[in-house]
């Protein structure tokens, strides 16, 4: 099956920065693909890449098979939603959705009748006639949404769309993203910095870091099997020790155990309570189990320690991960 986008030794470099680095990738069609990585780390630069905004400086991109150089951006079958929306607040919604139509040479009664679609998939049918500078955050982000949509891209492109949301607006736009993602089979790209974001919404993640992809897998491979001591520490918190500290083989590798999984057992290992902190349902500790720092998550149900005290603790051995690298 043809891969909606394949990168093949992709690099793009300004100057002496190279933004992104040897990277070869395949996104599916029909999946959500997530970018995650810390900021400078590559992943707008890949999505400017994807939709044509930047050139290569060397390797190969396609597109379901076609090769994009020379492509431009409003030739690939990719169309991005920004961060900033970029919407006219002068205009109306109808009108801003129907903005690329008309570039198209589209005629007016056409543009608004694909406008009022696009409207209608993202909730905001009777929208049309209001101006864009006057909507809320949440609502100027679905026309962004719609003003990508209108144009029926086969990939959609999208910049940490939801940054400039609240948490809970931001939770219900996870959910529909993905329920319009799913609904219209679309593939989506899609950037971000947050990593639960990342894991729960996407099919598969890419995690990057200095213009390189550390690991491509799904959210569950990610998180427990973490291919490089970058990894385990960026996605989700995790307690990166040498291996042979855990029982699990020789010194010279890292391994990761997720605080989750560390629990008071009496037959356990003796670790001395460091420090406390209340989250609701569960209890964080800071524990010196003996010349490492390691934190662990409980359930706030456990008798909960003092600092000083010391603790008996244990984890599974399947839930300790080596890693391949000693990186
Ligand atoms: P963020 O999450 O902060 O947006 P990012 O992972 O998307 O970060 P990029 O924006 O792709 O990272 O940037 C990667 C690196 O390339 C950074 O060091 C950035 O400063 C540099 N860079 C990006 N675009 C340009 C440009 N046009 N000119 C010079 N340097 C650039």
């Amino acid at each position: 099956m043809t891969e909606a986008v394949s990168f093949r030794g992709v690099s793009r470099h300004f100057g002496h920065i190279r933004a992104v680095d040897s990277v070869d990738l395949d996104i599916r069609d029909g999946e959500f693909f997530a970018m995650l990585g810390p900021s400078g780390s590559g992943k707008t630069t890949c999505l400017r890449l994807i939709a044509g905004f930047e050139q290569p400086t060397s390797g190969k991109i396609s597109i379901y098979g076609e090769e994009a150089a020379g492509v431009p951006p409003y030739r690939r079958n990719v169309n991005t939603v920004f961060q900033s929306y970029a919407l006219f607040p002068h205009m109306n919604v109808r009108d801003n959705v129907a903005f690329g139509l008309r570039v198209k040479g589209i005629s007016k009664s056409d543009r608004h009748a694909e406008a009022e679609k696009a409207l209608a998939l993202v909730e905001l049918g009777g929208f049309g006639d209001r101006r864009a500078g006057e909507l809320s955050g949440g609502q100027r982000q679905r026309v962004a949404l719609a003003r990508a949509l209108v144009n029926k891209p086969r990939v959609l492109l999208l910049d940490e769309p939801l940054g400039a949301l609240d948490l809970k607006l931001r939770e219900q736009m996870q959910e529909e993203l993905r329920r319009l993602q799913q609904a219209l089979g679309l593939t989506f790209v899609f950037v971000t910095h947050d990593q639960e974001e990342a894991l729960s919404m996407a099919d598969r993640v890419a995690v990057f870091a200095e213009g390189r992809i550390q690991q491509v897998g799904t959210a569950e491979e990610i998180y427990r099997r973490p291919a490089s001591r970058f990894v385990a520490d960026f996605v989700g918190s995790s307690n990166v020790v040498p291996a042979d500290f855990v029982g699990a083989g020789p010194g010279n590798r890292w391994a990761s155990l997720r605080p989750e999984d560390i629990r008071i057992a009496p037959d356990g290992r003796n670790a001395t309570v460091i420090s406390r902190a209340f989250h609701g349902r569960v209890i964080k500790l800071g524990l010196q189990l003996g010349s490492q720092s390691i934190t662990a998550l409980m359930p706030a149900t456990e008798a909960l320690p003092q600092p000083g005290e010391t603790i008996r603790i244990a984890w599974d051995a399947d839930r300790v991960h080596v890693m391949g690298s000693e990186a």
